[in-house]
């Protein structure tokens, strides 16, 4: 068996601009590139890429980028009946510009992705009940995760949440997370604790394991991941130094390098490691979802 990813799939329309625009202001950029994004479709390509049975299920609109998402769904062989089709949302979109420092600006238009009805969460329950691990983030309608989660818990599936990007939900569904996977300030957000030094980490992840989640991993950028599963201490696993060109979709290429180990029956600790690994490759390529690894270069690049 395989794993469900539930999540968003939004097309990103990315342009290079001298400068971020100015309200009113109109600047000539380029060069422009349109390719597969959204955190879910990240996470599944990830997963996917080092070997893992991935059923990815997201809502896009029946308009023209509806026929991309079918071309990555065949390009990732992610099974085609997972994919839903909203008859009045929009496929969604991520306008993104970047100007010459790396520095963003980003619009996200959710579109089909919050547009999630009673007949959906009947096709969520026929996925995510056939599946050895639910992956899971919030870039979604809450409704549809929350039906994810439940049926997860009436099959003891254990639950992986990427709570990005971070937006208030009701934390008594951490009860039913095995996997809680913030990154720094995801981790601030659900906690009100500043993180700057080790200890900081600690205090943040007992927080979140109290508030019900089994494993907690923190993710630190190139620091690596910051691992809490009960007890007096945690383990900080460092990154692996890269020449970073990209770090855009780090975080989804740790969910999804991460479930995938957890499903090749890897510990807690070994799966984050190859998380750590998995991201650090990725960050080396522009792109998100184009940067991830395969198992080929993952296992090149730990020998
Ligand atoms: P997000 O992309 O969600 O903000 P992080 O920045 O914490 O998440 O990155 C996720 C993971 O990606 C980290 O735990 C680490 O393993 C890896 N990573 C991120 N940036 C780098 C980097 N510059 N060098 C090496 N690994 C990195």
């Amino acid at each position: 068996m395989g794993i469900t990813v539930l999540g968003s799939y939004n097309v990103d329309l990315m342009s290079r601009s001298p400068h971020l625009p100015a309200p009113g202001e109109t600047v000539l950029g380029g060069p422009f590139q349109l390719g597969p994004g959204g955190k879910g479709c990240n996470q599944a390509t990830a997963a996917a890429r080092l070997g893992c049975a991935v059923r990815f299920m997201t809502k896009v609109g029946n308009d023209s980028f509806r026929e991309l998402a079918e071309k990555t769904f065949r390009s990732e062989n992610f099974p085609i009946e997972y994919l839903l089709i909203s008859d009045k949302g929009q496929t969604g979109c991520a306008l993104i510009v970047v100007d010459q420092e790396g520095e963003n600006s980003i619009v996200v238009a959710p579109g089909a992705n919050m547009d999630y009805l009673q007949e959906d969460m009947d096709a969520i329950e026929a996925s995510v009940a056939g599946s050895s691990l639910l992956l899971l983030q919030l870039e979604i309608s809450m409704e549809a995760n929350k039906k994810a989660i439940e049926v997860a818990q009436a099959y003891d599936i254990p639950v992986l949440l990427n709570p990005a990007p971070y937006r208030d939900f009701d934390k008594s569904l951490l009860k039913h997370v095995t996997y809680l996977t913030p990154n720094e300030t995801e981790a601030e957000s659900m906690t009100g604790i500043n993180l700057r030094i080790e200890s900081d980490f600690l205090e943040a992840a007992k927080v979140l394991y109290e508030m019900g989640a089994s494993h907690v991993m923190i993710t630190l950028g190139k620091k690596g991941c910051y691992l809490y599963s009960g007890g007096q201490a945690g383990e900080l696993l460092p990154g692996f130094q890269v020449k970073a060109v990209d770090t855009a979709g780090a975080g989804d290429c740790f969910n999804g390098a991460f479930a995938a180990a957890i499903l090749a029956g890897k510990s807690v600790s070994e799966a984050a490691l190859q998380g750590n690994a998995a991201a650090a490759l990725s960050v080396t390529k522009v792109g998100t979802a184009p940067s991830m690894p395969n198992s080929t270069e993952l296992q090149a690049f730990l020998e």
